[in-house]
């Protein structure tokens, strides 16, 4: 089984929404493709290829509010799945970590594909008051997708290697996942934590829930084996030149 980690373009926002120091930042917006016997899953995946457009409404509202997201023609969930060879209409599931547009906004690339959800997390993307206080927005998941609706920990394929791990509080049902493959351990942390920093500080976004996170983030750390990898949902250290995944077959 194989492991790609690829970048969906980039969001940009004031240091401290992400809990960093600096005035502006911008981080990458990384997907996994998971290469399993039994077929393709995503965990996540990416921004919406709608916003190569820079007149998006969507961008709009974000610009509203000091933030953005600069997405390319070759960082699109397309772009990268035909690089891996992987035909966007055969990928079986999309684990979604949670509904936040940078990370289901692929879906409507993928017609196909199975949605993975917390059952908790698909009712809160169906709640109006819940979605707008979490920024849950329905057009960018809900494409009629057949949803699989999972209540705590999940065995996707059956045999230990992807395991989904509930890590609430970023959003009510957002989930983590451990994949076992070929490249060792890793823990596929999600928005659960943005960055390694936060591990310590615990600056955690304004909108979620800072004592679910605390938990989560907690129970995240305590799964690790002494070979365990960390990848953070959107650390620029995870992602530059020297990239924690691969995005490519070598
Ligand atoms: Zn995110």
């Amino acid at each position: 089984m194989r492991l790609f980690g690829c970048v969906c373009g980039q969001f940009h926002s004031p240091g401290a929404g992400l809990g960093m120091s600096a005035e502006r930042v911008s981080v990458p917006v990384p997907f996994y493709v998971i290469e399993h016997a039994d077929g393709v899953a995503l965990f996540d995946c990416g921004l919406p290829t709608s916003m190569l457009d820079r007149e998006e409404s969507y961008l709009k509202v974000l610009q509203a509010q000091e933030m953005d997201v600069t997405l390319t023609p070759d960082e699109t969930v397309a772009s990268h799945l035909a690089r891996l060879d992987i035909d966007l209409a055969k990928v079986r599931y999309v684990v979604v970590s949670h509904l936040h547009f940078d990370h289901a906004g692929g879906l409507k690339d993928l017609p196909n594909a199975t949605i993975v959800v917390q059952k908790r997390e698909w009712e809160a993307g169906f709640d109006r008051d819940v979605a707008n206080h979490y920024g849950l927005r329905k057009r960018y998941f809900d494409w009629g997708h057949d949803a699989l609706q999972v209540h705590g920990e999940h065995d996707l394929f059956g045999d230990g290697s992807v395991r989904l791990v509930p890590s609430y509080g970023h959003t009510p049902g957002h989930q983590s996942a451990r994949v076992r493959s070929a490249a060792g351990d890793h823990i596929l942390v999600g928005d659960a934590c943005y960055h390694c920093e936060v591990v310590e500080t615990r600056r955690f976004p304004e909108f979620s829930d800072h004592a679910a996170m605390n938990a989560s983030l907690d129970r995240l750390l305590a799964l690790r084996d002494p070979g365990t990898v960390m990848v953070f949902g959107h650390d620029p250290a995870q992602w530059g030149a020297e990239p924690v995944l691969p995005s490519a077959r070598d």
